[in-house]
């Protein structure tokens, strides 16, 4: 078996990877660089089967290009193909407002829709070959998966996006035992604080802006990040929350979907007690008494917390609360370090306190190298991120065979 790496690799975006087994040409994800510039992977030759982990851009956002030569079936979880469609289509709305190319055509994104086909977690999908794979949890966002494919006596396990920490929203993903392992490294240099400290002082400031009579404004990434911190509010304050933005339609396919969590009966009555902001007399509420806003985006770059962002300027009355990382290029990038952001296409200063809590979905570095050892691999392929190389240097100092390949790599499995 080799294993093509077209993207993903010692970088953060467009992850894809092609396994060829010598019978099948599986490509497991096909992601896009989305913040700096619409980059898909280049896939040489033709697709026998798409599997995608999860529906963030970085995984899927690439996904019509597999029908750029012929028309494979492509795998994701029940979930992911709802939330896919929303980010697929909310990219190609932002490349048409930016005036960007998107590397597939319109057309490719019907026959994307065509012949996806879903699959539940822990469900055995056997190909012509005698091959399988199946999806595990992968405890990331609504609907990840890791993917375990088997031929023979051979086990590859790829993790995708995954989080093994506690969550309120998901279960933890769990290792099986594989002979080839490539994981994530996103968080391989640093140890994330523990979930329960981040809530708490979370929940702290909370409490503390809305005795001070302000608004908490809590940009917040729509796929699970949203929940996550809707779940959280629920627990620790008795405080109004108001939701707006991409993140109210992720509300409705998780309870569409409520396997794929880990309480549906938290989640229904975290929903029972919030506020979705339907239009402007519901704004006009979340105003009127200190009260806490969650919504997109999660990075500032547009979306209605933008508007608030502004809209609270100007009066000094709101406190904002990031619970994501913050990526270069991006607003929530230059609130944080210089205190200003860009909207449409005006500077604005802005003199609001802005704190940030570690809401992260991903592994933290004690936790990839639990895995690892639990795993027990052959070998390790090291991906997403920037610390591929260092994470490989140091499990090959713990006596693994590990690799941080680079995009265009060709490994033998
Ligand atoms: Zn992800
Ligand atoms: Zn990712």
């Amino acid at each position: 078996m080799d294993l093509h790496c077209l993207g993903g690799s010692q970088e953060v975006g467009k992850s894809c990877f092609l396994l060829d087994t010598g019978e099948l040409r599986i490509v497991m994800d096909c992601g896009m660089k989305v913040h700096d510039h619409n980059e898909g992977p280049v896939i040489p030759g033709k697709v026998d089967v798409g599997i995608i982990t999860h529906a963030h851009l970085d995984h899927s956002g690439c996904a019509p290009l597999l029908y750029k030569r012929n028309a494979p079936k492509t795998f994701c979880t029940y979930p992911t193909r709802p939330i896919m469609d929303l980010l697929l289509a909310d990219s190609e709305k932002i490349a048409r407002a930016e005036n960007k190319q998107l590397p597939y055509a319109s057309q490719n994104v019907k026959q994307l829709d065509k012949h996806l086909a879903c699959l539940g977690y822990d469900e055995d999908y056997e190909f012509k070959d005698g091959s399988n794979f199946r999806f595990l949890d992968a405890g990331h966002v609504p609907g990840s998966a890791q993917i375990l494919f088997k031929k023979g006596k051979r086990k590859v396990l790829y993790t995708g996006d995954f989080n093994t920490g506690y969550t309120r929203l998901h279960h933890p993903a769990k290792p099986v035992k594989a002979d080839v392992l490539i994981i994530e490294s996103t968080y391989a240099q640093r140890d994330h604080e523990p979930r329960k400290d981040v809530e708490k002082a979370f929940a702290r400031e909370v409490e503390k802006a809305l005795g001070d009579g302000l608004t908490v404004l809590v940009p917040a990434f729509a796929v699970g990040r949203t929940q996550e911190v809707l779940e959280v509010l629920r627990a620790h304050t008795k405080a109004p929350v108001f939701v707006n933005g991409m993140g109210k339609k992720v509300c409705d396919i998780i309870m569409d979907y409520p396997s794929y969590i880990k309480s549906p009966e938290n989640f229904a009555e975290t929903m029972r007690n919030v506020t979705i902001i339907q239009g402007k007399s519901d704004e006009k509420k979340a105003f009127r008494e200190p009260s806490v806003i969650v919504s997109t985006a999660g990075m500032l770059d547009g979306g209605p917390m933008l508007s608030y962002l502004d809209k609270c300027n100007q009066k000094n009355s709101a406190v904002v609360l990031l619970t994501g990382y913050q990526v270069e290029g991006t607003n929530g990038y230059s609130l944080v370090n210089e205190g200003r952001v860009r909207s449409e296409g005006i500077e604005k200063v802005i003199q609001l306190p802005v704190k940030h809590f570690d809401f992260s979905a991903h592994s933290g570095r004690i936790e990839l190298f639990n895995y690892v050892d639990a795993v027990n691999p052959e070998k390790v392929v090291c991906v997403h991120g920037d610390a591929c190389k260092d994470f490989a240097e140091e499990l090959k100092n713990e006596g693994y065979d590990a690799f941080a390949p680079a995009v265009g790599d060709k490994i033998k499995l």
